[in-house]
Order: C-alpha cells, then sequence, then structure tokens
C-alpha cells in the first residue's frame, strides 16, 4: 500500500485530496498545525488508513518508514490573513517547502507543491498561461503570499534538478466548494454566509474584476491526474489547474443571490490594494498532458456547496 503524506490536509483542499487518496487504497498521513484548518474536515473519515498529526510544516517533519508521494497543501489562502500572519505565511511556503521537499527525498518519493495563481500577480498576460512570469508587487500586501508562493515553485526546481527528484508543481486557481471556512474571507464563503444571514453581499471595488471559479471536485481529479501521471510526462513540469469560465465579482453575487433564497442586495466597499482585476487560467497544458478539464458548472458547484454550507459553523 502506497504512503502519501499531505501537508495542510486538515484545511479545504488538503480534506478532499485526502478523502481521494483514501478512496485509492492509500495510506495517509496528515501533518497539519490547524492554522486555518479544522480537526472536523476530516472527522467523517472512518479508514483506518488515515493518521493525522498536529505538526507545523515549518519544523521539520517527523520520521517515516516510508514515503512514496509527499503533497504540499499547507498554507493559508485567503487574502485575509496575508497582513496578520504575513511571516507564518512566507515560511510555511518557503521553509515549510524545503521540508516537503526533504521528506521526498529523502524517501526517493515523488512531491507535489501546491502553488498558486497568485505566481501571475496582477497579470498583463490573459488568459495565463504557465510560461508567463508574472506581475506580482513585491512589497506590496500580498507579497508574502505571492512571493513565498513564487519561491517554493523556484525551491521545488532547485531540488528537482539538484537531487534528480521527481517534483511537480500545481498552480491552483479560485476554487471553492464544501468545507469552505466559512470565516476565511474569501469571495464565496463571504458572499453565502451574508446571502444566508440576509446581509447585503460585499462587493470590493465596483465588481468589474475577473476571477474564474473552479468546483473542488474538478480542482482534486487534476491534482490527482497530475500526480499520478508518469514520470516521462510530468516530472519538474508545473500546471496550471482551474475553470476557464470568467466571471466579474457582481456577476457571481448576482448568481449567489439568484439561487439562495434571501432578501439581500449588494453593497460596495473599497477594492484593496493590488486585487488581481483579471484571472483565468489557460489550461491547454492540462488538457493535453491529463486529458482532463473541468466538468462542474458554476450553478451546479454553487447549489451544492450551499447544501452543505454553514455560516455559524
Ligand atoms: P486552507 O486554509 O483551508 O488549508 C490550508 C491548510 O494548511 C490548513 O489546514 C492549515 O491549518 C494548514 N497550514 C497552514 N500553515 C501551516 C503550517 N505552517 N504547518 C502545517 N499546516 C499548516 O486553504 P486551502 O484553500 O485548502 O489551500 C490549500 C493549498 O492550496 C494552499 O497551499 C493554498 O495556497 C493553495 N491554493 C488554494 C486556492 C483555493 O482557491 N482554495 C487557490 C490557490 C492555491
Ligand atoms: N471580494 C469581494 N467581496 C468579498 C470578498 C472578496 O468583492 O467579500 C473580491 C476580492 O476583492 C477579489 C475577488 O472577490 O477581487 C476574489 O477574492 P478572494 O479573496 O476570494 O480571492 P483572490 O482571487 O483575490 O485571491
Amino acid at each position: 500500500m502506497e504512503h502519501a503524506v499531505v501537508t495542510g490536509g486538515a484545511g479545504f483542499l488538503g480534506s478532499h485530496l485526502v478523502d481521494s487518496l483514501l478512496e485509492d487504497r492509500y495510506r495517509v498521513t496528515v501533518l497539519d498545525n490547524y492554522g486555518s484548518g479544522r480537526p472536523e474536515n476530516l472527522s467523517h473519515v472512518e479508514s483506518s488508513q488515515l493518521t493525522v498529526q498536529k505538526h507545523d510544516v515549518r519544523d521539520t517533519f517527523p520520521e517515516f518508514d516510508d514515503v512514496d508521494i509527499v503533497y504540499h497543501m499547507a498554507s493559508r489562502a485567503s487574502p485575509d490573513d496575508f497582513a496578520s500572519h504575513a511571516v507564518e505565511i512566507a515560511m510555511t511556503n518557503s521553509l515549510g517547502t524545503k521540508h516537503a521537499l526533504e521528506c521526498a527525498r529523502e524517501h526517493n518519493a515523488c512531491a507535489l507543491i501546491a502553488s498558486t495563481s497568485e505566481v501571475y500577480g496582477n497579470p498583463e498576460e490573459h488568459p495565463q498561461s504557465e510560461t508567463y512570469n508574472g506581475n506580482v508587487n513585491i512589497r506590496g500586501p500580498r507579497a508574502p503570499y505571492d512571493e513565498s508562493k513564487r519561491f517554493s515553485e523556484a525551491l521545488a526546481v532547485a531540488y528537482g534538478q539538484r537531487y534528480s527528484m521527481d517534483i511537480r508543481t500545481v498552480r491552483i486557481f479560485n476554487t471553492y466548494g464544501p468545507r469552505m471556512d466559512p470565516h476565511d474571507g474569501r469571495v464565496i464563503p463571504n458572499f453565502l454566509s451574508q446571502a444566508i444571514r440576509g446581509d447585503d453581499l460585499t462587493i470590493y471595488g465596483d465588481g468589474s474584476q475577473t476571477r474564474s471559479f473552479c468546483y473542488v471536485t474538478d480542482l482534486i481529479k487534476g491534482i490527482r491526474g497530475f500526480a499520478d501521471a508518469s514520470t516521462s510526462v510530468a516530472s519538474g513540469e508545473v500546471i496550471n489547474i482551474g475553470n476557464t469560465h470568467e466571471i466579474t465579482i457582481e456577476q457571481l453575487a448576482e448568481t449567489i443571490l439568484d439561487n439562495v433564497d434571501t432578501d439581500s442586495d449588494m453593497t460596495y466597499q473599497p477594492l484593496p490594494e493590488d486585487d488581481p482585476e483579471i484571472r483565468k487560467p489557460d489550461i491547454t497544458k492540462a488538457k493535453q498532458m491529463l486529458s482532463w478539464r473541468p466538468k462542474v458548472s458554476l450553478v451546479e458547484g454553487l447549489k451544492n456547496t450551499i447544501d452543505e454550507f454553514d455560516p455559524d459553523q
């Protein structure tokens, strides 16, 4: 039985990844400090193949007998946390990535590093393909996250070359679904909480900025497909995974108001500094390499999310 170590496995994406690995008969060890994750995200798991260890990846990993793959998913990811947890985030994506890579190196294992569309910053190329080097404000409020993810990628490339390791990097674009933290400040949990409570939806800026939202099951299938692809195809590669249906934040708010029984309206608040104006992945590479494409529409994904969403959780 193969052994996967999942950092950040008690978080939103990490916990869905754990489900998928257990379904495919992996033995799974989660390392999580519960900074933004919750034990409840894994409380539904009954499998004896899951071990959860409270561990901060800024510290050297615990000893393991054997490891086949390390999924490095740990990192706070909400822009609301970028200022309040700046140093923690920067170190999780630098020292934490080093520890994840060292663990993979020690066990001759594959490593899959979670990067982000934020490496493209406020993009001047649209849609963003993997060859685009981005436009990040290195001293701005998003820099501790954006730049540490960029460093994380650079370190992954360096380890791959220096130690001949099989390291793969996935650039994740905005993803949503059940188990998102309702309080973490990202746009879909905010809008859903507000709509369910009957509060007005807080649109930052004029709502003309765009994003493309990927449902979590699509994202996890993409990540797993990438991790399971043959070494000759995927080793050393970076890939965008996300949905290509680009909408404005105002359109997102309208869609949520259409799908929740609510009297809420919209209210406008200042746009945070360096908030990217546009974002949409070019997923040509994922389609060609993995025969992967997102399948769940925004309305279908939102309905699934709303069914399980509890703003008071
Ligand atoms: P999340 O906050 O739900 O999950 C992150 C998990 O990492 C949490 O369980 C948290 O407790 C844990 N963690 C944070 N710092 C840690 C540390 N120092 N040591 C151990 N554990 C730590 O966020 P998420 O949305 O599930 O994001 C997971 C990964 O995907 C992150 O690396 C994030 O940057 C990346 N990502 C997510 C999105 C998205 O839309 N959800 C987009 C781009 C990239
Ligand atoms: N946003 C918003 N209202 C909110 C939360 C976010 O209008 O209550 C906007 C935010 O300014 C950004 C977009 O929604 O333009 C997506 O924000 P999120 O924090 O989800 O992720 P980002 O893509 O910015 O990392």
